[in-house]
C-alpha cells in the first residue's frame, strides 16, 4: 500500500535513470520516452550541460530570499526579455502559479489605472491553466472543479473556435482574454495565426489585455521560441513553465512594460520563485535552446515526424483520424478511445501520454534524433498493424 494519496492514476512502472530520449525502468527495460515529463524535459534526461550547471551552482548557493538581488535571475530575465515581446519577468515555480500570477497582473493593471471594475478574465471552455483554485475555475472544466466549491468567481467562458460567442462574452467588466496558444491537455488544438491576429485586434479595440498561456507550447516546443510568433503579434502577458526548467521546477510570467507598472513592490511574491539554483538551470536551458540552429533543427525534426505520421494516417485511416499539433507538440487523434493504444505503445517500449478528444500526445525532447523518431514510427506502425 502506497502512503501517497490516490490523486494520480499511475502506471505500474518506475524508472531508475534516463539519458536523452531514453528511460531505464527498475525492471531492466529501456523505453523511448516521448512524454518527457509532459513537455518538461526540453533537452532530454540527464543533459550534460544541465547536469554541469546544476552541480556547479549547487556547490555555491541554492537559495536566498527575493529580499535580495539574485544575479542569476537578473540574467535569465534579461535574456528572456531580449528574446521576446516582454519587458519584465516574475519568476514562479510552476505553470499554475505562472498563470495565476498572469491573472493577478491583468487585474492589477486595471486597478492601477483606476478601472478596478474591469477584473473578469475570458477563457476557453475546457482549457487547462493549472490546478490551483483560481486556475481550475479559469479552465471552465466541470471535471476539474467538481467538489471544490465554492466557485472562484471572475471567469467567463466561450467554446474554442466560436468567434461569435467570444465577441458576445466581452463585457465592460472584461480585463483580459486568456487562451493557450496550443491547447495541450485539451487535445493539441492549435489556435491558427489568423485567430491570434483576430484576438489581438479585438483586445486592442476593447482595450483589454491578451494573455497567451505558453506553459506547454512555449520555449521552443513549437519550433519557434513562442508558438504565437508565427502570427506576428504581441501579447501583453505570457505565463511559461514546463520547458524552461528542463526538469527543474520553474515558472515565470513575461509581460509588457505597460502592465508591469501595476506590479509595484509588495503586490506579488514567491518564497522559492527565482532562486539561484533554479535560475542557473533556466540559464543553462536557454544556452542550448537559443544556440544558433537549435530551433531550426526542432522545425526540421518536427516536419519529418509530422510527414511520417501523415503517411501512417493514410495507411491506417480506420485507426488514425488526424495528426495534430505544431513542432514537437504532436497529437495523434484516434477514431476510438486511445487508452488501449497507449498501453500497447508502452508494451512496445514507447512512452506517450493522453490528451482530450482521443488524442495521444507525443512529446519528444527538443533535441530528439532522427533515428529516435524512426524508432517511434516503427513502434506506432507495429501497434497499428496489430490493432483490432
Ligand atoms: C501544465 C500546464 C499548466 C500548469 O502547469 P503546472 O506546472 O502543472 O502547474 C498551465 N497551463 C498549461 C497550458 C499547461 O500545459
Amino acid at each position: 500500500m502506497s502512503a501517497l494519496a490516490n490523486n494520480y492514476n499511475r502506471r505500474k512502472i518506475s524508472f531508475k535513470s534516463g539519458k536523452g530520449s531514453f528511460l531505464y525502468s527498475t525492471n531492466g527495460k529501456k523505453y523511448l520516452d516521448f512524454v518527457q515529463g509532459i513537455a518538461v524535459n526540453s533537452l532530454g534526461h540527464a543533459n550534460p550541460h544541465l547536469v554541469k550547471a546544476i552541480n556547479k551552482q549547487s556547490k555555491k548557493l541554492w537559495h536566498v530570499s527575493n529580499a535580495f538581488i539574485i544575479p542569476e535571475g537578473e540574467k535569465l530575465a534579461k535574456r528572456l526579455t531580449k528574446k521576446t515581446f516582454a519587458d519584465s519577468v516574475i519568476f514562479q515555480n510552476s505553470g499554475a502559479e505562472a498563470t495565476e500570477a498572469a491573472i493577478k497582473i491583468a487585474r492589477r493593471y486595471f486597478y492601477s489605472i483606476g478601472q478596478s471594475k474591469k477584473n473578469r478574465i475570458l477563457c476557453v471552455k475546457n482549457s487547462f491553466h493549472g490546478r490551483t483554485l483560481a486556475t481550475i475555475y479559469a479552465s471552465g472544466s466541470k471535471k476539474m472543479t467538481e467538489g471544490f466549491g465554492p466557485k472562484v468567481d471572475g471567469f467567463d467562458h466561450f467554446e474554442f473556435g466560436n468567434h461569435k460567442a467570444l465577441k458576445k462574452s466581452i463585457t465592460s467588466r472584461t480585463a483580459a482574454i486568456m487562451v493557450e496558444t496550443v491547447m495541450g491537455e485539451g487535445g493539441i488544438k492549435v489556435v491558427p495565426d489568423w485567430c491570434l491576429k483576430g484576438l489581438r485586434k479585438i483586445c486592442n479595440k476593447k482595450k483589454i489585455l491578451l494573455i497567451l498561456d505558453e506553459v506547454q507550447c512555449g520555449i521552443g516546443r513549437s519550433g519557434n521560441f513562442f508558438a504565437f510568433e508565427t502570427a506576428k503579434i504581441k501579447p501583453d502577458i505570457v505565463p511559461i513553465a514546463k520547458g524552461i526548467g528542463g526538469g527543474f521546477p520553474i515558472g515565470a510570467v513575461l509581460m509588457s512594460k505597460k502592465v508591469a507598472k501595476g506590479m509595484v513592490a509588495g503586490t506579488h511574491g514567491s518564497t522559492f520563485g527565482g532562486n539561484p539554483l533554479a535560475m542557473s538551470v533556466g540559464n543553462a536551458v536557454l544556452d542550448q535552446i537559443l544556440k544558433k540552429g537549435f530551433l531550426s533543427n526542432v522545425k526540421k525534426m518536427s516536419d519529418y515526424f509530422h510527414t511520417e505520421l501523415g503517411i501512417l494516417k493514410n495507411e491506417f485511416p480506420n485507426i488514425i483520424k488526424e495528426v495534430r499539433g505544431v513542432g514537437l507538440l504532436i497529437g495523434l487523434q484516434l477514431h476510438n478511445d486511445q487508452a488501449k493504444f497507449i498501453q500497447k505503445l508502452m508494451k512496445n517500449n514507447l512512452l506517450t501520454i493522453r490528451a482530450a478528444e482521443n488524442v495521444i500526445r507525443i512529446l519528444p525532447p527538443l533535441n530528439v534524433k532522427k533515428q529516435e523518431i524512426n524508432l517511434a514510427i516503427k513502434i506506432i506502425k507495429k501497434v497499428c498493424l496489430n490493432y483490432k
